[in-house]
């Protein structure tokens, strides 16, 4: 058997000083590759676990009264001084995050970096920590690897650790909390900008499996750490509406249930209280665009198996956001509640939030689709040029790129988040976007590739979508 040790990187000096290796606390943790045990020190990363004597005395700040409003705008104004440059562009990939990320958290004695564990192709998943305080929070991000908005967060929320450390907020969560980040947790598909790990796993449906070393590395530390607060960090998909309206949700919030019963018990009311902090800091942001994710418990997911191993468990997806394409107003959004959720759960002014905050939130409406295509006559090779409209999905929705066929024929009544009029012109599909199986077909599925022109012969072409608008019809977010 090959020994890997995995250390950490870097650990606090200075005033926090009661952090110690201790071998009895090492964890092995099997890895993907048969024969072989990651062994992870995990001492430095359970921190103020144990921690009795040698370190200053801490006093509990205790429950303090819940502030009738989060300060919203000085949040955002803390944003703006901290937001990380290098991070502008959605899609980064781990090395371009760890470049952005390391600078702040190894400058500083406030950090504590661990190595905990790999991904599928060897990548390392790191655990970054701050504060000593009775409150244990852990957040993990990015488990979807195309899902990059809170790890865009999470790194600004160093900075103003590192920066501002005097600041009373966070002064009083480096006090009265100690908050673990795992940042990116699936870094083979933010490689590829895709949902799913290397092995084609979404890990979010592996937390009872743990097929994934993904999924065994997030459990590990959980149960290690164990947290009273945990914080599940996604996205989700930008035509969702709120409720039964036409808005965009922006941001939907969920405390997972810890079985089909779906009851509340302490573990979720305590969730429940911060997402009210939550919901009135974003709300002068993004007020009537926050709804609530759907409850029904499903026990392969993380956020619901977490909740059930009894820790505190909010569920943050961001959505869309008009004219964000690159999500840095969710980024700004996201920032703030996290801030304001840790600074009222380092100071407990959660306590007595109104649970009725987060249950009044409309639903996660309709998704609505991407792009309805209308009024133009489709031109497909054996066929008599037929008039009927076209609707388009995209893989990259932000980006208006990577379309496919959704549906072909009358939608007038479908719903998308832009309609583009081809009145009076011709369209005429790739071979990429046709089968050719018993004749020739255009096909739903296929790759939404063709070109528009003025005439049916296919002469005077006007323009080509490829997948996409080109550059100058691509208006939304
Ligand atoms: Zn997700």
């Amino acid at each position: 058997m090959i020994g890997v040790r995995l250390t950490y990187l870097h650990r606090a000096r200075g005033s926090f000083g009661c952090w110690k290796i201790n071998e009895d606390e090492s964890m092995k943790v099997p890895s993907q590759r048969p024969g072989r045990f990651a062994l992870i020190t995990l001492a430095l990363l359970v921190g103020s676990v144990g921690c009795q004597g040698g370190g200053s005395p801490r006093v509990p700040i205790g429950p303090q009264p819940a502030p009738a409003q989060p300060p919203t705008a000085e949040f955002s104004d803390l944003h703006d001084q901290s937001r990380l440059p290098g991070l502008e562009d959605r899609r980064f990939d781990q090395d371009s995050y760890w470049r952005v990320v390391e600078p702040v958290v190894t400058g500083s004695d406030l950090f504590r970096v661990n190595v905990v564990g790999e991904s599928a192709e060897g990548r390392l998943l790191r655990t970054i920590s701050f504060g000593e305080g009775p409150a244990s929070v852990f957040l993990w991000s990015q488990m979807h690897g195309d899902e990059s908005t809170a790890s865009m967060a999470l790194a600004d929320l160093y900075a103003l650790v590192a920066q501002q450390p005097n600041h009373p907020v966070i002064q009083a969560i480096l006090e009265g909390a100690t908050v673990h980040t795992l940042p990116m947790l699936n870094p083979d598909g933010a490689q590829r900008f895709q949902r799913r790990n290397a092995q084609g796993i979404d890990i979010n449906r592996d937390a009872r499996a743990l097929s994934t070393p993904e999924g065994r590395t997030l459990k590990a530390v959980r149960d290690l750490i164990d947290p009273d607060f945990g914080f599940n960090l996604h996205d989700q998909g930008i035509g969702t509406r709120v409720g039964s309206s036409d808005r965009g949700a922006a941001i939907a919030l969920l405390s997972p249930p810890f079985d089909a019963s779906r009851e509340v018990n302490d573990v979720r009311q305590r969730a429940m209280e911060v997402m009210g902090v939550m919901i009135r800091a974003m709300e002068p942001m993004v007020g009537g665009h926050i709804s609530a994710y759907g409850d029904t418990f499903n026990p392969r997911a993380f956020g619901d198996l977490i909740t059930q191993w009894g820790t505190s468990t909010i569920l943050i997806e961001s959505g869309g956001w008009a004219q964000d394409p690159q999500k840095q107003y969710l980024r700004k959004v996201n920032f703030v509640a996290l801030l304001a959720a840790l600074e009222s759960i380092a100071r407990g002014s959660y306590h007595g939030v109104p649970m009725d905050l987060y249950l009044n939130l409309p639903s996660n409406g309709r998704r609505v689709a991407d792009l309805l295509i209308v009024g133009g006559t489709l031109v497909v090779p054996g066929l008599q040029p037929y008039k009927t409209d076209l609707l388009v999905n995209y893989t990259r929705p932000l980006l208006e790129e990577g379309g496919t066929f959704a549906e072909v024929g009358d939608l007038a009544e479908t719903e998308a988040l832009d309609t583009l009029s081809l009145d009076g012109l011709f369209v005429h599909p790739a071979e990429s976007a046709l089968d050719r199986w018993n004749g020739i077909q255009i096909r739903v599925g296929a790759d939404a590739v063709f070109t528009v022109t003025r005439n049916q012969d296919g002469s005077d072409p006007v323009w080509t979508f490829d997948g996409g608008p080109p550059a100058n019809l691509r208006k939304r977010r």
